[in-house]
């Protein structure tokens, strides 16, 4: 092993939407990293990589921590930048989705982190932060391998408004 070590990792590409968690946990699975082989491939500690997937902890990467991620994992500081979270004034702490975004590409998408944010612009669905059939929260979107709920294994896809207004006419 030596610092070249780079070049056996995978390139994941971030979607231009997608926020930073949910990318980690992308390249973290392309590559079988854990969080701490993550952070051991950065340098830094394992808290930092669980801060930086867990925005309602409002640590986000600093200057010095994005060049570091920027360097490790191939992707340039500026497309970093903008996978931030918002600011922690407009940061909204629990994870949600838009159930119909997700249908058309399976991310979690940085606009649903502003908690002035109730609907989705595009779809006019509620921002989901529970499952509609069983109310399990949201996981943190790092860990959205599967796209489903953990409890009842209904996919997020299917978390419609529809869904919830059962029986009523759409
Ligand atoms: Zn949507
Ligand atoms: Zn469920």
């Amino acid at each position: 092993m030596n610092g070249a070590d780079v070049f056996w990792l995978f390139q994941v590409l971030p979607h231009p939407d997608e926020s930073l968690g949910h990318f980690l946990g992308r390249f973290r699975r392309a590559n079988d990293l854990s969080r701490l082989g993550l952070a051991e491939l950065l340098s830094v500690s394992g808290v930092m990589v669980r801060n930086w997937e867990t925005p309602s902890r409002q640590r986000p990467p600093s200057s010095s921590e994005l060049e570091s991620l920027s360097n490790g994992i191939g992707v340039n500081r500026e497309t970093l930048v903008q996978m931030l979270p918002p600011d922690s004034s407009q940061l909204h702490l629990g994870t949600r989705l838009c159930p119909v975004c997700y249908r058309e590409v399976p991310i979690h998408r940085r606009a649903w982190q502003y908690a002035s944010v109730e609907r989705c612009e595009r779809h006019q669905q509620s921002l989901r932060w529970q499952c509609p059939a069983c109310g399990t929260s949201l996981r943190l979107p790092a860990l959205w391998e599967s796209g489903i709920c953990e409890h009842c294994w209904l996919r997020f896809s299917e978390m419609t408004d529809e869904r919830s207004a059962n029986g009523r006419a759409q």
